[in-house]
């Protein structure tokens, strides 16, 4: 999507251990009518799929989700992290480790929230080695709902999640699938 890859050149800061910082427009500030452009691309792919439910994960993904949502006139349930492992027995559970804080917790969502009537559309604002991804895939698993697809930000597609998720014949679109980036700059695919 060239808006936001433009977004990204203009207002995208890499630093240190393939992070980019987009906290300008998507992770702190969130600039709301790229964000709907984003909703409306997401709806566009995904639109005759029948998705009744969003799922996503706190906190970044909710933002994103929320507009997309409004695309699809679809809920959204957001996947909690827990920072303890007393977690309620009505809950789906997975451990997702944090590419950017580097520990594990474990994500959940209450059953009544996500069943086998649901098919589902995850939104997130990242893939790198798809931890969150694969945690967010196994919740629906467990809940024994419909796993459509998987609508990106932004992929950095040198690392390997979006591949392996892929490879598990799940559909995921990234919306910019960067190839590769350093403080010089950023090259998509
Ligand atoms: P993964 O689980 O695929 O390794 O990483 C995806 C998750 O980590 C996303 O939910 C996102 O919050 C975070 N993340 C991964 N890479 C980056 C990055 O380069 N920048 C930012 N801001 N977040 C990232």
């Amino acid at each position: 999507m060239q808006l936001l890859e433009e977004r990204i050149r203009r207002d995208g800061v890499v630093r240190e251990g393939n992070v980019l910082k987009v906290d300008s427009f998507l992770n702190h500030q969130l600039d709301i009518t790229l964000l709907a452009e984003m909703g409306k691309e997401f709806e566009r792919l995904f639109h005759n799929c029948g998705i009744n439910k969003i799922l996503t994960i706190e906190a970044s993904g909710i933002g994103v989700a929320c507009i997309t949502a409004q695309y699809f006139g679809c809920p959204v349930v957001f996947a909690k992290k827990s920072k303890t492992s007393n977690l309620a027995p009505d809950v789906w559970t997975a451990r997702v480790h944090s590419f950017t804080h580097g520990n594990d917790s474990d994500i959940f969502v209450s059953r009544q929230y996500l069943t086998d009537r649901d098919k589902v559309l995850i939104i997130d604002d990242f893939l790198a080695n798809g931890e969150a991804l694969r945690g967010l895939i196994s919740l629906c698993e467990q809940a024994g709902a419909q796993v459509v697809g998987a609508g990106i930000c932004i992929e950095k597609a040198f690392q390997p999640g979006g591949e392996q998720i892929r490879s598990m014949g799940c559909r995921v679109e990234s919306l910019a699938r960067i190839k590769s980036m350093s403080p010089d700059g950023i090259e998509f695919c």
